[in-house]
């Protein structure tokens, strides 16, 4: 079934629904574009997969059996979830194992936090997937330990990359590369703080080296390299994600552990375009192509795509705005643009409403910011679009949001919203309003569009 992935680790886990067995949380049905006609496809639908793909032929070969041909294809096969064992720590199998890609990951993880209430939680991961599952689990009143290799929460992967592991990583045949993270140490000391305060014990500049089991097979204590040994009744593991390239290798140009395109989604077969977490492309405002785990980006490269494919004269080079975003606890932060040069941070740090912005070569090419509110964001990116020349960093630092509200006022440039931010998590008997997105919804959609053609029109 094609779902909200946001939603899982924040909305999905929220103690009325982990808790209530007769009122769980259940995420909407909704249309795609191959729904036509009212019609909702069926769970069946979305079970079948393909299973190889000959370029050179154009097919698509699935599990059933049946040979797909295409004229076009639009790859959307995402990401999947980096095991424990890739940094050699068995384990993963265990039944309080957990985690968090999909729908029955979600289920699974909420069977696992009911079945040790007031438990012991590692989580292992200091990435923002990783800080909503520790706020929801802290909010279930687990007793949450997080432990992961970097000085601080959501930073750069360094210690990784120090001692090396990223560089030999390889699934299915797929190197992956270290991505950086976007917190400075005075925002991470922020949530940790927080965290901290809501009993989140934080172990950090070391990583688990192996597990102790019971005689079910259940994890009872994981050890880190450091010589530490944390009692747990349950882990949830959040260390990142891999783009699902196997079906592809050797047909496609890869990079960055992605497939490589072009600012039209292209790959290196113009017959075959990739979007969503799987695509790696040019983004001008990095001045390189890059590989982004988003739904803002999933989304607009997937409408892109369409685009181009559909009215390829009328469509150029794809211009984006790279947008992240997480909300944990009652915490909203985004980030628009680059984090790359001088970070200048501004606002209320003993507060709810913060910030930093980030001056490169004499301009702003990055904002973050927490608590604002819709105007803020509003102007935040279009400051970030416009990349106003900064003289002054300490300057700007001190106008704080009023700064990227006057870039944005003095220029008035178009910001699209984050469509389907307000998408709703449908809860039963009563329906709540969720933040989630409908980035998803699109993607989801997209992986299934060859598909489609190939069974209505078997040649397009
Ligand atoms: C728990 C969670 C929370 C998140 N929270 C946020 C957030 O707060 N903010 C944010 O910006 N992003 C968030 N993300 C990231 C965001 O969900 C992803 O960036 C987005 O889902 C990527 O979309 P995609 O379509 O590229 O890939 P996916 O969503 O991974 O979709 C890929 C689809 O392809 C299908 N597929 C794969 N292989 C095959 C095959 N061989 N045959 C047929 N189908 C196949 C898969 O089953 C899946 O349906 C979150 C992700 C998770 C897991």
């Amino acid at each position: 079934m094609p779902h909200m992935r946001p939603t899982l680790s924040k909305g999905f886990l929220l103690p009325e629904f982990v808790r209530s067995s007769t009122a769980p949380a259940r995420l909407p049905t909704f249309h795609t574009c191959v729904g036509a006609n009212e019609e909702l496809l069926t769970p069946q639908w979305y079970e079948e997969h393909v299973v190889s793909v000959d370029v050179g032929h154009k097919t698509l070969s699935t599990a059933s059996g049946e040979t797909i041909h295409y004229q076009t294809l639009i790859i959307a096969t995402g990401a999947q979830v980096l095991k424990l064992e890739e940094f050699r720590v068995s384990g993963s199998e265990a039944g309080n194992i957990c985690y968090l890609r999909d729908l029955a990951d979600a289920n699974r993880l909420v069977n696992v936090i009911r079945s040790c209430t007031s438990g012991s939680a590692v989580v292992i991961g200091g990435g923002y997937l990783a800080m909503e599952c520790a706020a929801s689990l802290v909010s279930n009143k687990m007793d949450v330990t997080m432990v992961f290799p970097e000085a601080h929460c959501s930073e750069y992967l360094r210690f990784f990359t120090e001692h090396g592991f990223f560089e030999k990583i390889r699934i299915t045949g797929t190197c992956y590369v270290v991505v950086p993270r976007l917190f400075t140490p005075k925002i991470a000391t922020y949530y940790e703080d927080y965290y901290q305060s809501r009993g989140v014990k934080f172990i950090r500049g070391t990583i688990p080296s192996s597990f102790e089991f019971d005689s079910n097979g259940k994890v009872t204590a994981v050890n880190l390299r450091d010589g530490n040994r944390i009692p747990a009744d349950m882990v949830v593991v959040g260390i990142g994600i891999g783009p699902n390239t196997s079906l592809f290798n050797g047909q496609f140009t890869m990079e960055k552990g992605g497939i490589k395109v072009n600012g039209k989604f292209q790959t290196s077969d113009s017959s075959v375009y990739a979007v969503g977490d799987v695509a790696v492309f040019p983004i001008d405002l990095y001045g390189r192509i890059h590989r982004l785990e988003h739904v803002d980006s999933a989304r607009k490269s997937a409408k892109h795509a369409i685009a181009a494919i559909l009215e390829p004269d009328k469509t150029g080079q794809f211009e984006y705005l790279p947008l992240f975003y997480s909300k944990a606890f009652a915490f909203f932060w985004r980030f628009y643009g680059d984090n790359a040069g001088e970070a200048v941070h501004f606002g209320d740090y003993s507060g709810t409403t913060f910030g930093a912005y980030w001056i490169n070569n004499g301009r702003l090419v990055g904002s973050f910011l927490e608590g604002g509110t819709e105007q803020e964001f509003e102007a935040i990116a279009n400051a970030t679009r416009i990349k106003p020349a900064v003289d002054d960093p300490a300057d700007v630092g001190r106008q704080g949001s009023s700064f990227a509200l006057n870039v944005s006022e003095k220029t008035k440039p178009q910001t699209p919203r984050i469509e389907g931010e307000t998408c709703s998590l449908v809860l039963e008997p009563t329906v709540y309003a969720w933040h989630a997105t409908a980035g998803v919804v699109l993607a989801a959609s997209v992986s299934a569009f060859a598909y489609w053609y190939g069974r209505r029109r078997r040649r397009w």
